[in-house]
């Protein structure tokens, strides 16, 4: 396995923790971004009482100015970006006809948006370097949709068209680009649902269970891969069998 530089965005979130420390496990040099100082620094500590460094640096996916800020940043300190998985994302969830345009903006711009904030300061390098792998963190609720979430699951929907057009136009720089989708993951984010609506989501798995952290985690890392350089502009959906649509 070749050591790489790894940029991971919302690398402190629960899906996110899971893919910086298998990539790390690796041996690849993992990067990734904060926004509170003081969370940042607790986040860090805990990484490095399993023996995992992070390089930290400050930055807003959804600003352009300091996601380019930032991605200079972890190359300035780790070296240019090899692997990039856009991951950080955010949920205002309500019904539309009660959705106001902030909850709108704010979400498409975490997820949606951030893919270019962030993968346009890197690109021109994969290309240069004709080696690159890109990986989006979608959603089932982008392939199926969700009450109560059209501007997140309209963003999650972006993000494949996103991946499919940068896949065709990187194929022959080397450069892989695949979304991973996945279903109900317990994290911090699902386990504050309410018990009784949780059991109502996982009554709807076929596999029974919440998926762990790690699981995402581990097809992220199969993308990165050599071995997975046949394998561009697919969306594997990591849901226990809850969405089984193409
Ligand atoms: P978390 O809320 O645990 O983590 C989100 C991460 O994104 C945090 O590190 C957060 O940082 C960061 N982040 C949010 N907004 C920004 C921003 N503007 N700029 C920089 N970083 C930001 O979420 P999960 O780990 O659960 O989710 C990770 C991804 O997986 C998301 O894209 C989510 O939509 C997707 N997903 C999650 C599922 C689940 O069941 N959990 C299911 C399907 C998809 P900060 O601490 O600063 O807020």
């Amino acid at each position: 396995m070749n050591p790489r530089t790894a940029l991971v965005t919302g690398g402190t979130g629960g899906i996110g923790s899971a893919i910086v420390r298998y990539l790390a496990r690796q041996g690849h040099r993992v990067a990734t971004n904060y926004r509170d100082e003081a969370k940042a620094q607790a986040w860090r500590e805990r990484m490095a009482a399993e023996g995992i460094e992070v390089c930290m640096v400050p930055g807003d996916v959804a600003d352009p100015d300091s996601a380019a800020a930032m991605v200079r940043a972890v190359e300035a300190q780790c070296g240019p970006v090899q692997i990039l998985v856009n991951n950080a994302g955010i949920t205002r969830d309500t019904t539309f006809h009660k959705m106001d345009y902030q909850q709108w903006t704010e979400v498409v711009n975490t997820n949606l948006n951030a893919c270019f904030n962030v993968t346009r300061p890197v690109i021109e390098g994969m290309r240069a370097r004709r080696w690159g792998r890109i990986v989006q963190i979608s959603s089932i609720n982008g392939q199926k949709g969700q009450y109560g979430q059209a501007n997140y699951a309209a963003a999650k929907a972006g993000m494949h068209g996103f991946t499919i057009s940068l896949a065709q136009e990187n194929a022959k720089f080397g450069i892989t680009v695949n979304t991973v989708s996945p279903g109900y993951v317990a994290t911090d984010m699902v386990m504050a649902v309410p018990e009784e609506v949780r059991e109502k989501i996982v009554a709807q798995i076929p596999i029974g269970r919440l998926g762990k952290p790690e699981e995402i985690a581990h097809a992220v890392a199969f993308f990165t891969t050599d071995e997975a350089s046949w394998i561009t502009g697919s969306n594997l959906a990591i849901n226990g069998g809850h969405y089984m649509g193409w």
